[in-house]
């Protein structure tokens, strides 16, 4: 069987140590490959390769940076139906799902390709008599990166193209789930024309991550994956010394109104609480009906998912494909459970399905519970899987306040017709990304991605300009060219007002 091996320097190179990671088909239950996971000394080899690579790149210019981005951006498009398959293949999730997530991927670094503009700094003539200020940005160094397993292609693109464009080093340690994306995507960077260490790609567990939160050469670290342990990364790193932007887990909420359009409205959110069975970071997971919306909606809701399609994501008219893993499926059914338990109306049970043909893929149906309360687990859990859950409230303060108390401010969507009620929910809702008649508001490249509260520690979110200032260290440069006369009069006097 294959053992994945690491990427450092611009070769696959053999782990130092023993240890490796099973990887398995969800769909099928089968273990498919295997990862070596770096040690301390894999991860100080890394690191090592990105910090000698630094000074040659970043005296390399921001247009020549562009050039190979645009080549990395062709050939990530050439591949893009390969990369979809390993990433549908080791995931779970539907080959269509797989391709729209590469796609979201690629125009993160359609943004870095900008990159020549997007380093231009400001310029102020006179702030003093005859002074001038001008900002720089410029690299901070050597950046790590860590992801989660839920999108192996997309959110390392949240990273590294963009900390390269900005000519940092980078070191990716990808979920050890789902390495091999990461893997692939550092060969296609090399054939753009990437010179060898400026991205290298350490799969491992803990013990990585923690080589690298510790090792004094690395200047940065984003982090995408669970809340403890993005509190964790947040705090580790920043007590070594380093900027850190660590993204969390969720529990998005919509608030549908009564006024809302309501099959367009089920219609919407059947995809965002059941697509990618519900592993996704930006997943509707929580509904939150408003007055009489309530019953038509459940009742649509419930028709709509019974009809979902559920089996392996390769398979082209399935609409649903397994969660990751035979624990976390365990974990998925122990939350139903505790729904049943605590006295949620459970309309459809995803417990137990069977798949034929994959029988032993790791499979939970879509689930949907009517009449939750804020006090039950599976409204305080974030479960990540196919399940939807339904909160009644009066009315829109109600709603606001039910979302605003909830410790996670990930996403949010808003269903209505009245201009009024978005306004005021845009206005006051306390969570990062918005939607109004939008599941799921992921933003575009050249906007930033990131939550707010347990979503995200730290202060900047990624790609678009956040991203850019994440990855750069403001220089401020005031200067004074002293004409003759001015000189004989003397020097500069400070404060120079
Ligand atoms: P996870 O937190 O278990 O793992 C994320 C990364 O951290 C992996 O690379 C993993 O190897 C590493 N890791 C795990 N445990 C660690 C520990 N104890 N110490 C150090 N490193 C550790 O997350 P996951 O299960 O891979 O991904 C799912 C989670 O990610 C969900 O909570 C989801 O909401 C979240 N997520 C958030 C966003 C966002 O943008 N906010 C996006 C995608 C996923």
């Amino acid at each position: 069987m294959e053992t994945l091996s690491l990427w450092i320097n611009g070769q696959r190179i053999a782990a130092t140590g023993a240890r490796s990671g099973e990887i398995f088909n969800p769909a099928t239950g089968e273990l498919i490959r295997r990862v070596a996971l770096a040690d301390t000394n894999d991860v100080a080899r890394a690191v090592a390769a990105a910090k000698a690579a630094l000074p040659g790149w970043r005296a390399t210019t921001p247009l020549r940076r562009a050039r190979i981005l645009t080549r990395f951006r062709e050939l990530m498009e050439q591949h893009r139906d390969e990369l979809a398959q390993i990433a549908s293949e080791e995931h779970g999730k539907t080959l269509a799902d797989a391709a729209g997530s590469v796609q979201r991927g690629i125009e993160v670094i359609e943004f870095a390709c900008g990159v020549p503009h997007l380093l231009k700094g400001e310029h102020a003539e006179d702030v003093g008599r005859g002074v001038d200020c001008h900002s720089l940005l410029q690299p901070v160094g050597v950046c790590a990166g860590i992801t989660p397993f839920n999108f192996p292609v997309m959110v390392p693109l949240w990273m590294f193209p963009v900390a390269i464009a900005c000519g940092n080093t980078f070191v990716l340690k990808p979920s050890e789930k789902v390495p091999s994306c990461s893997l692939r995507m550092a060969e296609l960077f090399q054939a753009a024309g990437l010179p060898d260490g400026v991205l290298n790609v350490v799969p491992g567990d803990k013990e990585a991550v923690d080589a690298l939160l510790t090792h004094a050469d690395v200047r940065a670290v984003s982090f995408v994956g669970s809340t403890p342990v993005a509190k964790y990364i947040y705090e580790t790193a920043a007590r070594h010394g380093k900027r850190v932007q660590a993204l969390g887990g969720a529990k998005n909420h919509a608030v549908v109104m009564p006024d809302a359009d309501l099959d367009f409205t089920a219609d919407a959110l059947i995809g965002a609480a059941y697509g990618s069975a519900g592993e996704r970071c930006m997943a509707i997971s929580t509904v939150v009906a408003v007055g009489e919306a309530g019953d038509a909606l459940v009742s649509k809701l419930k028709a709509l998912a019974a009809k979902l399609k559920i089996g392996s994501g390769e398979v082209a008219s399935v609409d649903m494909g397994p969660v990751i893993s035979s624990a976390h499926r365990d974990r998925i059914a122990g939350l139903i459970d505790s729904g049943v338990t605590q006295g949620a109306t459970l309309l459809l049970d995803g417990r137990g399905i069977r798949v034929p043909g994959c029988e032993q893929g790791f499979f939970v149906g879509p689930t949907l519970f009517d009449q939750v309360t804020p006090e039950m687990e599976i409204y305080r859990e974030e479960i990540f899987g196919p399940v939807l859950i339904v909160l009644r409230v009066a009315n829109l303060d109600e709603a606001i306040t039910l979302v605003n108390r909830n410790p996670y401010g990930n996403g949010t969507a808003i269903f209505t017709r009245s201009g009024a009620a978005a306004r005021r929910f845009e206005n006051e809702i306390e969570v990062g990304m918005v939607g109004i008649n939008v599941p799921i508001p992921v933003p575009m490249a050249f906007f930033s991605f990131g939550g707010w509260k347990a979503s995200l520690f730290g202060d900047l979110h990624m790609h678009g300009m956040e991203g850019v200032w994440f990855y750069t260290r403001t220089k401020a440069v005031t200067s004074r060219w002293p004409s003759e006369p001015d000189a004989a009069s003397g020097g500069l006097v400070m404060p120079i007002m």
